[in-house]
């Protein structure tokens, strides 16, 4: 069998789980048909490690920017070198940048002001934005709808929403990611989502080192792992796997621009 075009459009190749042995993980995301990855700074000191993988790796591009989680953290230097890193070859986006209202590890205030931050330096700097959201939704699209703040659209990354909710996102101009919690015995409202959503707005990832699919989960995550999600979001579509892997990854690459 001749593996489907897969592109992971959110993982974290550059974090400590994978610094043992990151060589065979990419070795085995290449066996399983990936054939991009970006790879996503969630602080400063992440996001220079993202933008340098992606320029050791023919496969692999970055994306630069400070998580809700570290939004305490984003003071102006911070974002002004969030914004100098933007400019490096290969960097292809802006984030993981975003809400959430679920852990709440960072005040609320300080996220929605890292974030609106992020926002803007993604028009300055014409980039997409990658947004993580939990709990949040109705925040993070209200600072989204904003006029042209998505100029350069971007992607709901490991989208945990309602078809309703995915179709907002659509009409802001995001594209929808679906992650491994599409795979579980109790998805929610995602496979609504994955049948639903048009498929020039589909896009699949990772998350990894976190969220592994149902046969993985309570280890660690890797990209070759994509293939089990997008079969998952092939069969529930009802269409070949080669088809929409070869699709998803059309629409990322128009995305970033690869
Ligand atoms: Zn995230
Ligand atoms: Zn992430």
């Amino acid at each position: 069998m001749i593996a489907p075009d897969l592109f992971d459009t959110h993982a974290h190749l550059h974090f400590p789980e994978f610094a043992g042995d990151l060589d065979a993980v990419l070795a085995r995301a290449r066996a399983a048909g990936v054939r991009r990855m970006v790879t996503i700074g969630t602080d400063v000191a992440t996001s220079r490690a993202a933008a340098a993988l992606a320029q050791r790796e023919p496969d692999v591009w970055a994306a630069v920017g400070i998580h809700p989680h570290e939004a305490a953290d984003a003071d102006e230097p911070a974002l002004a070198e969030i914004e100098r890193l933007a400019a490096a070859p290969r960097v292809v986006a802006i984030g993981e940048t975003g809400l959430d209202f679920f852990r709440d590890r960072a005040p609320r205030e300080a996220q929605t002001r890292a974030f609106r931050a992020q926002v803007a330096l993604a028009r300055r700097v014409g980039k997409p934005v990658l947004v993580h959201c939990r709990d949040a939704h109705a925040e993070t699209l209200a600072l989204l709808a904003a006029d042209g703040a998505l100029e350069r659209g971007g992607i709901m990354h490991c989208f945990s929403g309602d078809l309703a909710l995915a179709r907002r996102c659509i009409e802001l101009g995001l594209l929808v990611s679906l992650a491994g919690p599409v795979t579980y015995p109790k998805p929610g409202a995602l496979p609504e989502v994955a049948r639903m959503i048009p498929a020039d707005r589909l896009v699949v990832e990772t998350d990894c080192p976190f969220l592994p699919p149902q046969p993985h989960r309570g280890k660690r995550n890797e990209p070759a792992y994509l293939a089990i999600t997008a079969a998952r979001v092939a069969e529930l579509r009802g269409e070949p796997l080669a088809e929409l892997a070869a699709r998803m990854s059309e629409n990322a690459r128009a995305l970033f621009r690869l």
